[in-house]
């Protein structure tokens, strides 16, 4: 019975990076109101934001869960607090970041969450995996599609991001 289809992307910059996404993945997967049911290839990227810390290790990962989103969002800080994130710098580095990226097609803005994601739209390191993932994905707000969304972020996004071996 885990029924509402949801897009995740995790993201890890420091220690070993690969490890920390199969870590927070199985965590996840962990939980009985989750299943991890796609991820995408692993992608090495330039940080964003923030630039002066590593490269990045980024997928995106499709879910079924029973969650409504705050009790997802509550289940994400309780993993990333278990692999010791520390939560000081915005866009700092970090050994597991894991956001909501789409939930089903709702849009939901409070204080503690907003979906989809804010930032989705601009992130080649979300769009690309995202379309590796689901061709089909249209954004709940803008309605533009995915193919459409990669190609609009541009050559100098795409050119900071690579498939990691
Ligand atoms: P960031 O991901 O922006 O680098 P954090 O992971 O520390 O930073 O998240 C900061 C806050 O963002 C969280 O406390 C959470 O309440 C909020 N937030 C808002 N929308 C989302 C979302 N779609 N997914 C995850 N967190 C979100
Ligand atoms: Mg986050």
């Amino acid at each position: 019975m885990h029924y509402k289809q949801v897009y995740l992307s995790l993201g890890s910059n420091i220690g070993l990076k690969e490890e920390n996404i199969k870590r927070a993945l199985k965590l996840l997967d962990d939980d009985k109101n989750v299943k991890v049911v796609h991820t995408s290839s692993f992608y090495e990227t330039k940080p964003w934001g923030y630039i002066n810390q590593p490269d990045f290790y980024n997928c995106v990962s499709q879910i079924n869960t029973n969650y409504e989103p705050a009790g997802l969002l509550r289940l994400i800080q309780t993993i990333e607090t278990k692999m010791g994130r520390k939560r000081d710098k915005k866009w700092g580095p970090r050994i597991i970041d894991i956001d909501i990226i789409l939930f089903e097609n709702i849009i939901l803005n409070t204080e503690d969450l907003t979906i989809p994601h804010p930032w989705m739209e601009k992130r080649a390191f979300v769009l690309l995996p995202l379309m590796e993932l689901n061709k089909e994905i249209v954004h709940p707000i803008s309605k533009r599609g995915i193919a459409e969304l990669v190609e609009a972020v541009g050559g100098e996004e795409l050119k900071e991001i690579r498939r990691a071996v």
